[in-house]
């Protein structure tokens, strides 16, 4: 960007722009993603490039989608020589995934700008159940590689039974085999973020977990539910009467009604729904 300002390149706050400085960090992250030469990959947020040119020395193919419009600027003036590189100017929470890979594999990476962390994983997780669904009509994503907080991560991976499981512990362990690959330290980051983040590796399994009869209602009981996670879910679903079966919320003898959500296993929760749709006839 030989016309302007470093200056204008300023990490900005309400993008969630921690930029990776490390150079050792940078070369561990990426030889923890593996990449191999057939991979085409999708990045969320390449910021100033530093994974990018990392990622387009190995992968056929990169598409690097960026909101930040100094930042696309920026990136095609530096990558103008790469033709393996597509550069999207958009915001990844409107970019038509299914539309451009349709029945093609593809591994989405990313160090996700915090502050819309659980947006982005909630969109490639829908994205990955209707591919289960219809893989011709959806994108392939293979793996999902993701730096987020490393506290978000952990919450991630938590099993049923502790404080911090949640509606994308129990979406996340339906639709994939999720693992921490490594957790990288404030200081590999420009600005230097208070906290410890981690890599997760997200593999999509070819179907969920457990046969589920109707997916949009298991989820919307799961996010009811932990919408008032102090709450039994007796009352917390509540507001999805209209979806359950007439007195399906009074009857006794139900003891997953009994629960809070985080006791209920995904097992539990698959059984739930499934019954609801039963009870429905
Ligand atoms: N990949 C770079 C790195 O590791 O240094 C930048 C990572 S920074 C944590 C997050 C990046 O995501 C920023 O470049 C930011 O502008 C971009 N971003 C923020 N919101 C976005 C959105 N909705 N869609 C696409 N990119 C976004």
């Amino acid at each position: 960007m030989s016309s302007k300002s470093y200056k204008s390149l300023d990490p900005k706050r309400s993008l969630g722009q921690n930029f990776l400085s490390d150079p050792w960090w940078i070369q561990r992250i990426v030889n923890a993603f593996g990449l191999e030469p057939q991979d085409t990959v999708l990045e969320i947020g390449p910021g100033k490039g530093v994974l990018t040119n990392e990622l387009l020395k190995t992968c056929g193919r990169l598409i690097a989608v960026e909101i930040d419009d100094r930042m696309v600027e920026y990136l095609g003036e530096r990558f103008a020589g790469s033709t393996n590189l597509e550069l999207v100017h958009q915001d990844f929470l409107k970019y038509p995934l299914s539309e451009v890979l349709a029945g093609q594999p593809v591994r989405v990476i990313g160090n996700l700008p915090y502050h819309i962390t659980s947006s982005i994983i909630g969109r490639v997780l829908d994205e990955i159940r209707a591919c289960q669904a219809d893989s011709g009509a959806h994108a392939r994503i293979t793996s999902f590689d993701i730096m987020i907080q490393k506290e978000v991560g952990d919450r991630i991976c938590s099993t049923h039974g502790t404080k911090v499981y949640g509606v994308l512990s129990v979406l996340a362990y339906m639709l994939c085999d999720v693992r921490i690959l490594l957790d990288v330290p404030p200081n590999a980051f420009y600005p230097r973020p208070k906290v410890t983040s981690s890599i997760l590796r997200f593999r999509p399994l070819p179907a969920p977990r457990y046969q589920i009869t109707d997916w949009e209602l298991f989820r919307k009981v799961v996010r009811a539910a932990f919408n008032q996670r102090r709450k039994m879910l007796r009352n917390s679903l509540l507001p999805l009467a209209d979806l359950l079966p007439e007195g399906f919320l009074s009857q006794t003898g139900l003891d997953w009604l009994e629960r809070r959500p985080e006791q209920l296993s995904p097992l539990e929760f698959t059984q739930l729904a499934n019954l609801v749709v039963e009870a429905r006839g």
